[in-house]
């Protein structure tokens, strides 16, 4: 059976990098993706922190030029879910529900994904108007009511986006201030269509075959309030946007990690296994943006490639 010099798990910016990084340096590479190349950028609508980005740029503008940018440089791509792996040893295996992959060297790079409010009928609504994308579903939202839950960067943001679509948006926030960057908040607090119920939170979401309604709880005084969708419209939009969480659970038991599930690395990407690399969201970090997938998708791939000589 065929082994390759690295295969990569997950087709976001710190997979892409470490692609374009083992192609370049000629290696035999391999990136599984689950679903869709991208990861958690492919939901964001405007990029304007990436070095040098240009106007206007996408968070599916990006991939494509980054899914491209390895294919140039000889990377193969596989869509498959990794269900088991044997870490250990010289050659690592990978069980993907379609196939069996093997390398000498392995790249973890699954991300993380957003975190569901936890509250009765948000999984029954989930995108019968519940979602997690603006940029994926904002459009079914055209001047119609939304409201967004969170208040850090992810919920500023697209609430800033949801503007462009919906007659009015209405951040609920747990607390009476945001955490989103100061520049991101002005710009919420200048727009008119924003609107905000602050010490918020969603308690309960009813709807049949469609959000109707939402109870939102006081978190000071206790009070409960049910927001009933506008008679006309007959429902508006729930975007929730309250934190990540790692899709290391596959790898729980086979590499170390702390108590939220993050890996635990290096400086250079290295886990506790030899030959095994971790790079961007799923990693235990400071700072989860594409610019620092970025970066440590190249480290782990050049550390792979070292790793790789040296046990030739
Ligand atoms: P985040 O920064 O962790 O913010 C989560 C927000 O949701 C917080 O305001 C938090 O409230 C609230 N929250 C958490 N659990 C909640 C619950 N159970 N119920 C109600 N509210 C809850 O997450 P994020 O906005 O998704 O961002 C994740 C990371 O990506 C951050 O490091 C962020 O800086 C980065 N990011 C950066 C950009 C950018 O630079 N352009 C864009 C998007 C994301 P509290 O404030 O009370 O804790």
């Amino acid at each position: 059976m065929k082994i390759y010099d690295i295969v990569i798990i997950g087709a976001g910016p710190a997979g892409l990098a470490a692609g374009l990084y083992a192609g370049r340096a000629r290696m035999d590479t391999l990136i599984i993706e689950k679903e869709k190349n991208g990861g958690q950028i492919v939901i964001t609508n405007e990029i304007e922190n990436y070095p040098g980005g240009i106007e206007e740029e996408t968070g599916p503008s990006l991939i494509g030029r980054m899914v491209e940018q390895t294919e140039k440089f000889g990377v193969n791509h596989v869509f498959d879910t990794i269900v088991d792996l044997e870490l250990e040893g010289d050659v690592k295996v990978l069980k993907g529900l379609h196939d069996e992959y093997r390398a000498k060297a392995v790249i973890i790079a699954a991300g993380a994904k957003s975190v569901p409010i936890g509250c009765p009928g948000e999984k029954e609504m989930t995108g019968k108007g519940v979602s997690y994308c603006a940029t994926c579903d904002a459009a079914f939202f055209e001047d119609f009511e939304v409201y967004v839950v969170g208040g850090g960067d992810s919920a500023v943001e697209e609430a800033l986006y949801l503007t462009k679509f919906a007659r009015k948006v209405t951040i609920i926030h747990r607390r009476d201030e945001l955490r989103a960057a100061k520049s991101i908040q002005e710009k919420a607090f200048a727009n008119e269509k924003i609107d905000f119920m602050w010490n918020s939170v969603v308690n309960e979401i009813k709807g049949d075959g469609i959000v109707e309604s939402m109870v939102v709880k006081n978190t000071k005084t206790g009070e409960l309030t049910e927001v009933v969708a506008d008679e006309e419209d007959g429902t508006f939009g729930i975007f929730v946007f309250i934190g990540f969480k790692p899709n290391s659970a596959l790898f729980e038991g086979k590499v170390e990690m702390n108590e939220a599930g993050y890996i635990l690395t290096n400086d250079d990407m290295e886990t506790n296994i030899p030959g095994v690399y971790a790079a961007g969201d799923i990693r235990k970090k400071s700072l989860r943006q594409v610019v620092t997938a970025a970066a440590d998708g190249a480290i782990a791939a050049v550390m792979a490639g070292k790793y790789i000589e040296e046990h030739e």
